[in-house]
């Protein structure tokens, strides 16, 4: 199963197989249905700031720490990076925003995908940029014991963020695995991103607006069009890994 993929991956990485004890798991737009909402919130606080952009621009910002993200605005917009405390206030007020928002759902297929992880006793281990409270008090309700305290990575916990391949070697030093007994499950380009640039098997659940292309262009080894998808093809993915060494003819 997924053999040539695998195979290329292996090649590509110089790795002999892949011994999955450990997924990285993303949160917006993997775990939950947040992204739309994430979007609006982004796009009312920069109109609130004389900005009108678009909400395209938010979903291919998607990965990065708040502070990143309104840094590049102003970059973008007055040509000049943003000072420490117009990050902290301008976060501030667009999770005050998303906040207020209606409740976003957890992803279909999300559950089920966790659930599966667990039987198979691979560790799950949350990698996010968001130091969004709303959505991380909600983990333990909607996805009961899938990810205890000790085993997140939050902006937090990071000084650069996505797409830079930081987040993941921390999640790869707190789960103590190696590039090659984990795996990434990412919906956004930056989070592929920063996966393979971690030399970790990467996989893209595109979830979202943009063309499955980007994620694959980002560097995802492999491409789903949804977490209920991905979910069903999880365990001949996890056979593949098992079953693949590399093929050294
Ligand atoms: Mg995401």
């Amino acid at each position: 199963m997924y053999t040539e993929i695998i195979q290329r991956f292996l090649s590509e990485c110089d790795y002999i197989n892949i011994h999955p004890r450990a997924a990285l798991i993303d949160m917006d737009g993997t775990l939950y249905d947040s992204m739309p909402s994430h979007a609006k919130a982004w796009r009312q606080m920069a109109s609130e700031i004389g900005l009108e952009l678009p909400e395209a621009d938010f979903f291919r910002y998607e990965g990065r720490t708040g502070a990143s993200t309104i840094d590049i605005i102003f970059r973008q917009e007055f040509g000049r990076g943003a000072t420490d405390s117009e990050k902290k206030e301008l976060y501030r007020r667009k999770t005050e925003i998303f906040a207020s928002m209606p409740a976003v759902s957890p992803m279909p297929g999300a559950g089920q995908m966790l659930d599966f992880l667990d039987v198979v006793g691979i560790k799950r281990i949350l990698v996010t940029g968001s130091g969004q409270s709303t959505l991380l008090d909600r983990l333990d309700v909607d996805f009961p014991g899938s990810f205890s305290k000790d085993l997140r990575v939050t902006s937090r916990d990071v000084k650069i963020g996505k797409p830079s391949p930081e987040p993941y070697l921390k999640a790869m030093e707190i789960a103590g695995v190696k590039p090659n007994e984990c795996f990434v499950i990412e919906n956004a380009p930056l989070g592929v991103e920063a996966g393979h640039a971690a030399k970790i098997f990467t996989i893209g659940v595109n979830t979202g607006p943009l063309r499955p292309e980007e994620l694959a262009e980002a560097g995802a080894d492999i491409v789903f069009s949804s977490m209920t998808s991905f979910a069903e093809a999880l365990p001949y993915l996890i056979y593949g890994f098992i079953t693949n060494s590399r093929n050294l003819n």
